[in-house]
């Protein structure tokens, strides 16, 4: 049953929705009995944002994992470490001279979530609503509110991890250790990579358990 092309696999289903009641719904028509879920929907534009955002701190946070990837090859000796992180100062500084990303964007609060009903057989989706008059339908582009939701939370373990990627490359890019202090410093980042794997182990746990929660709803 969940092999029905209902339209999610794309992320985006195509809706009427009826600019005076509100009721939504797609053209499919069921064949059998329908066995209809309820989920919720927002406007794809606003979504649209977020994903833009989502995008342009995911290309910030490569670069910087790239930067740190390659420091960290050379912490666990002093002599390597030093040559290194003079060898990546330059790349440091650029990364550091990065200028802010556009404020997030915020999710959609609840008022533009619109509780749509999907039948699991045939796809066909229907939002009732006792309309006073002539319905007056417009089609639009809605996503599902839980893959908008997954997209914010994953926005924020990846703000949290950029924020420690970027202290590490300042910290490259702009200090240079005092004589007899060098040592410290390699173990200052270590320290600080040591938090940015504890994040990332986070973001794994995330994706598990929306993988977990995705097979008991289908
Ligand atoms: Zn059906
Ligand atoms: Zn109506």
């Amino acid at each position: 049953m969940a092999d029905v092309d209902d339209g999610f696999s794309s992320g985006i289903l195509t809706l009427w929705r009826c600019i005076g009641c509100g009721a939504m719904g797609n053209a499919a028509e069921c064949s059998g009995s329908c066995d209809f879920k309820r989920n919720f929907v927002i406007d794809a534009q606003r979504h649209a944002d977020l994903l833009e955002f989502h995008l342009n701190l995911m290309e910030r946070s490569e670069a910087l994992r790239r930067f740190v990837a390659e420091l960290a090859a050379s912490t666990e000796d002093l002599g390597r470490f030093l040559s290194a992180s003079a060898s990546l100062r330059g790349k440091a500084r650029a990364l550091a001279a990065e200028p802010p990303l556009q404020p997030r964007p915020d999710p959609a609060p609840d008022d533009e979530r619109m509780e749509i009903w999907v039948c699991r057989c045939c796809g066909q989706v229907e939002a009732f609503r006792d309309c006073l008059g002539v319905c007056i339908r417009r089609n639009g582009d809605f996503v599902l509110s839980v893959e908008h939701d997954r997209i914010a939370r994953e926005i924020e373990v990846m703000e949290a991890q950029v924020r420690i990627l970027a202290a590490i490359a300042r910290q490259v890019a702009w200090t240079s250790p005092k004589p007899g202090q060098e040592d410290a410093m390699r173990l200052a980042l270590r320290e600080h990579m040591a938090q940015f794997h504890a994040t990332d182990e986070k973001k794994v746990e995330i994706d598990m358990v929306e993988i977990a929660a995705g097979i008991s709803g289908g």
